[in-house]
Parts: structure tokens; sequence; C-alpha cells
């Protein structure tokens, strides 16, 4: 696991930028694995800014994300296939038809799992951006989560939905349920990044670089990975040397 600390939000991103940019430069066809929340934004920005100034294509990237919230549908504000679209996919020259996202109004989950899971066998990511929850959490595998799982539908932890309802006008709107890409899922990634902002994640960055290799900090499974690149800010990064 190899650790960069920048000194702030903006750097972090351009670092996490530069990494994007030579993946899909080295190949135009490349699978990324992406995220969803407030760290990736910086990223997100530095790549339509990128595709704006500079014509880097994505007609032929295809994308999939980590997570959804069960029974919001896309044209929900606060569904990830919204903030996708906000964010990067509207703004770039990707294809709608390569863009991949678990079904949060699915009827049948059982089903829209196992969809979902061979989708991803299909479009293996070559490079997965991932955030960590203030609990270790990555997509929305919570503390307790098996290191064999796979795409599987996640009752949310206290913890995650008080993190997440700065997002929604109320706690009480806060999905309690969210497809979530399980952890084998995220380790068949060629290669990860995984991003860090804010003095409340460095406690989890710390166990994810240092602690034991445990379900008890999801994150950590990431060090049975031989390529997992570690992108945080001084505040994320205070308690590594
Ligand atoms: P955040 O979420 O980027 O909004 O902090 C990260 C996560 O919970 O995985």
């Amino acid at each position: 696991m190899k650790v960069i600390i920048t000194n702030d939000y903006d750097e972090m991103s351009k670092t996490a930028f530069k990494f994007i940019k030579n993946e899909i430069t080295d190949n135009p066809e490349a699978v990324l694995g992406l995220a969803t929340g407030s760290t990736p934004i910086g990223l997100y920005e530095y790549m339509v800014r990128d595709y704006r100034e500079n014509g880097t294509s994505y007609a032929r990237i295809t994308t999939v994300n980590l997570d959804e919230y069960e029974g919001l549908s896309p044209q929900n504000e606060q569904s990830y296939a919204f903030f996708m679209d906000k964010h990067l996919f509207g703004q770039i020259d990707i294809d709608r038809k390569n863009t991949f996202l678990p079904d949060g109004t699915a009827e049948n989950s059982k089903e829209e799992c196992r969809r979902y899971n061979s989708l991803l066998k299909e479009h293996v990511p070559d490079v997965q951006i991932l955030g960590i929850g203030s609990n270790g959490h990555i997509g929305f595998n919570e503390p307790g989560t098996d290191f064999e799982s796979v795409t599987h539908l996640v009752q949310l932890t206290q913890n995650t939905i008080k993190d997440n309802s700065r997002l929604f006008d109320d706690i009480s709107q806060v999905p309690r349920r969210a497809y979530s890409m399980g952890i084998k899922n995220i380790l068949s990634a060629k290669k990860i990044i995984v991003m860090a902002s804010g003095a409340n994640k460095a406690k989890a960055v710390y166990e994810m670089v240092n602690g034991k290799i445990s379900a008890d900090c999801p994150a950590t499974a990431l060090r049975n990975h031989s390529d997992v690149t570690v992108i945080v800010d001084a505040a994320a990064g205070k308690l590594l040397k």
C-alpha cells in the first residue's frame, strides 16, 4: 500500500486526477470504478476541466459505480446516479450506455445483486476510486462485512446514516439500505486509489494503513491487494508519520 500525503483537498484531488489521466491516456477503453460522496468531487472537477480544455475523450470509457441507495431512482436528487450525472457524466463525452450503477428501484433485490455481480465480471475496473467512511467502510461495506462478500443489499449503520444525513434535508430521509459492491468485487480491480480528506477520517485512515487486518475495519482488506495507492490530505493523514 503506497501512501501519499498531500497538503489539502485540492492537491489530493489533483494527485488522484493525474493517476486517472495517465490511465485513460494509456488505455482509452479503460474501465473506471467510481465512487460518490464529498471526497471525489474535486477529482471529477479536474476530469471535467481537462475534458473541456484538452479534449481528453471518455467516448470509449466504461464506468461501474460502487453503490446506490435502495428505493431511489436516477431522477431523485439524492441518488448516486443523479450525483454521477451532475458531477461527471453530464459534463463529459461518455456514452451513458457505458455507465453502470446498481438500480435502486429494482423490484427483486436478489436478482439485482446477481445482475450487478455478473456485470462487474464483464467490466473489471482497471482502476477503482474509493473513499473511506469514518468507521472504515469502503463502498457501503460496514464493519463486520465478510472480505469474500460480493454485491449485496446493506443495512446502513447509524454512524453512516448520520454521516450521510448532511446531504439530506432531514436525517429521517436518509435511506436505511443501499446496494453495494462487496469487498471481493472491490479487490478484483487491477489498481485501487483510496482518497480521504478531513480530520474525521484520520482514525480510519490510520487503521487502514497500520491496523490489524480485520472485518472490524473493512478498509484493512485493501492491504491484501497488490496495487493500492492511498491519497490523503494533511488532516486525514495526521496520524500517519
Ligand atoms: P465521503 O464518503 O466522501 O462523503 O466522506 C466517503 C465514504 O463514506 O465512503
